[in-house]
């Protein structure tokens, strides 16, 4: 008889930016309310999934000894979540090369829990519709949801509950990674104090923003990327500004700390620009290492045909 061996299902898990990220006041559970807008970047981890013995995490790539690869890990948990679904044991080894900076404020470890959400799913023909896997999704993190959606989307709550905003053109990203991460809840804390010592002020509506990028011209979005925990991110690491400043000075149009930072991202105004002012800021000695990106880029998706082969 003819054995099939199961090949793995692979997907591509992207980054985010948010272009617009206003942080409310804290609420009772903990958490802030927020209004953002995100978007995916074509800088991302590939996770594949593989039928094992165990449940396993490997993880490849140059962050890769900061990635834990127990229960810690937000793709295990994932995997665990689906398999108490589908009434089975998790046995995969789940491999992650990470493209995207860990704890840069990009949202990596969120992609990849998205990303194996849709590689169990196609991998143990699960068949659960969009709305199961974002149930999943929002239980994992408040950034899963939108890593599974993609494109360009306004996020409210913690993030998750997401509509999706018309952006028509494609943008060109330069990233700036810095050594090392902030810790979210860290940056949050750091703003709560800010906000308790002064008032840092506090961004407005998104309305311009998003007929900003309906017109698709990278020179009008610019002006109106904004994000609250930026001033935190700048606290905790001063250096940042530094960075900020050389990446404008290179010749982007703006930029911004992506998220909770550190990694710091500026838009430009085409491709070709993106290439110059990545090239200027690789030789400013300002940052760890630089990246090109666009966006916006699909959610989680498979980039291997088939599961069994
Ligand atoms: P967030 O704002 O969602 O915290 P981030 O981009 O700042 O995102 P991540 O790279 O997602 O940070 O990871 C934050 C922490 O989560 C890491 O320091 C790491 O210990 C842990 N982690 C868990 N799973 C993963 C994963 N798959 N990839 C990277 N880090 C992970």
């Amino acid at each position: 008889m003819l054995s099939v061996v199961p090949r793995p299902v692979v997907v591509r898990a992207p980054s985010k930016v948010n272009l617009h990220l206003a942080v409310g006041d804290l609420r009772v559970d903990g958490y802030h309310e927020l209004n953002t807008v995100f978007q995916a970047l074509s800088l991302s981890d590939t996770v594949s999934v593989a039928p094992s013995d165990a449940l396993a995490v490997k993880v490849r790539g140059e962050d890769a000894r900061v990635v834990p690869t127990d229960n810690r890990n937000l793709v295990w948990k994932a995997a665990e979540m689906l398999a108490i679904e589908a009434d089975r044991r998790p046995d995969v080894e789940i491999s992650i090369d990470k493209g995207v900076p860990v704890a840069g404020g990009m949202a990596g470890g969120s992609a990849d829990a998205a990303a194996t959400l849709v590689a169990l799913n196609a991998l143990w023909h699960l068949d659960l519709s969009r709305e199961d896997l974002d149930s999943f999704a929002a239980k994992l993190g408040s950034d899963v949801p939108f890593a599974l959606h993609g494109g360009t989307a306004f996020g409210t709550g913690r993030g998750e509950r997401l509509l999706p905003v018309l952006s028509r053109s494609t943008f060109h990203w330069v990233l700036a990674l810095a050594k090392g991460g902030l810790s979210t809840p860290t940056v949050f804390r750091e703003l709560d104090r800010l906000r308790a010592d002064g008032t840092p002020p506090r961004l407005g509506g998104a309305d311009e923003l998003m007929h900003a990028l309906t017109t698709g011209d990278a020179a009008t979005l610019a002006p109106l990327l904004g994000n609250d925990l930026q001033a935190a991110a700048l606290s905790l690491e001063p250096r940042l500004r530094r960075t900020l400043r050389a990446g404008v000075a290179a010749g982007a149009l703006a930029g911004i700390v992506s998220g909770s930072g550190p990694t710091c991202a500026f838009l430009c105004a085409d491709e070709d620009a993106a290439v110059r002012v990545s090239a200027e800021l690789a030789g400013a000695g300002v940052c760890r290492t630089v990246r090109v990106a666009s966006g916006p880029v699909p959610g989680a998706r498979i980039i291997n045909d088939a599961a069994e082969g």
